[in-house]
């Protein structure tokens, strides 16, 4: 296991980006990235970082950026993206018995129908490939084996060029499922890598003082690639969605996939006039008190 607490400094704040944390895992494939990480190395993670490390709120990060003020040593925060139910079963409890202060990004269609994302319905697909198959995309032709090598090859050229082309996600995974002669329902899957949070659940996580609930869009598509009503509905929407039902004001939002071209200025000044205070990217790096709240780093803990 990486030492995270390595990236804690003097008056510096990192904010580590997980995605879900699991007990086990029944796939070959599936979950390469390690975005979902085992109970036992969660748990060295935050011992590692909890040995010296101060842990935060995302409200006392953004104080500290509005006040100007250096951070406390060795500081960090935890945030969890796309509202994985395993956020919810497994990483909750632990948190809250450490009495970690932790911000859970959800993204609306997820919870309200239990939806997959776009790299998850194609990892999906491309898992339960049994034969040698070749695909069309990008203007490319791709080979790709029934081994674990070669559809990790393909999976990792996928995310790359899907994320560079403007691409339309969902006609990307339409068009794949096509050539595969997939026919499976991409929706309301049950196992511990799909399975997203409901309302219900949203509303016991919020129940805790420690942890906070924000926005993370209603489809996660790539902001910056839609037109403008789009990029609008998928902020504004997600927003009052969770206001709605949590009966809480949202200020807090992670930009879907957070690279640097994947959202900006208008993006910022929608999520500015729904009341959001704080947003992070995905970009890797660690943060000060110069830092701009819409543009903070994080890093990705895989393990
Ligand atoms: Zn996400």
């Amino acid at each position: 296991m990486k030492k995270y607490s390595k990236l804690l400094k003097k008056k510096s704040h990192v904010i580590f980006l997980f995605h879900g944390v699991i007990n086990k895992n029944k796939y070959k494939v599936r979950n390469y990235t390690k975005k979902h990480i085992h109970k036992n190395e969660f748990l060295e993670v935050l011992n590692d970082l909890n040995y010296k490390g101060h842990n935060m709120s995302l409200d006392q990060v953004y104080e500290t950026i509005i006040n100007k003020k250096d951070f406390i040593d060795y500081s960090y925060s935890l945030t969890f993206d796309d509202g994985f139910y395993n956020n919810y079963k497994i990483a909750a409890p632990i948190l809250k018995k450490k009495k970690l202060h932790t911000t859970f990004y959800v993204t609306t269609s997820f919870v309200e129908k239990n939806k997959l994302s776009w790299i998850d319905k194609i990892e999906y697909m491309i898992e339960k490939i049994k034969t040698k198959k070749s695909i069309n995309i990008f203007n490319k032709k791709f080979e790709i084996k029934c081994t674990k090598r070669s559809k990790i090859s393909f999976l990792k050229t996928i995310r790359f060029l899907a994320k560079r082309n403007m691409t339309d996600l969902n006609k990307l995974v339409t068009e794949i499922k096509i050539q595969l002669g997939n026919e499976d329902k991409l929706i309301n899957h049950s196992n511990i890598l799909d399975k997203k949070m409901n309302w219900k659940q949203l509303k016991k996580l919020n129940e805790s003082k420690y942890f906070t609930i924000g926005g993370h869009s209603v489809n996660h598509p790539i902001l910056s690639f839609l037109k403008y009503s789009d990029a609008k509905k998928e902020i504004y929407n997600s927003i009052n969605l969770i206001e709605k039902n949590l009966k809480i004001k949202v200020k807090h939002f992670s930009y879907p996939e957070g690279l640097k071209h994947t959202y900006g200025k208008r993006e910022i000044l929608f999520l500015k006039k729904k009341g959001i205070k704080i947003c992070p990217s995905a970009v890797f790096g660690i943060n000060n008190k110069n830092s701009n709240l819409f543009h903070l780093k994080r890093v990705f803990v895989n393990g």
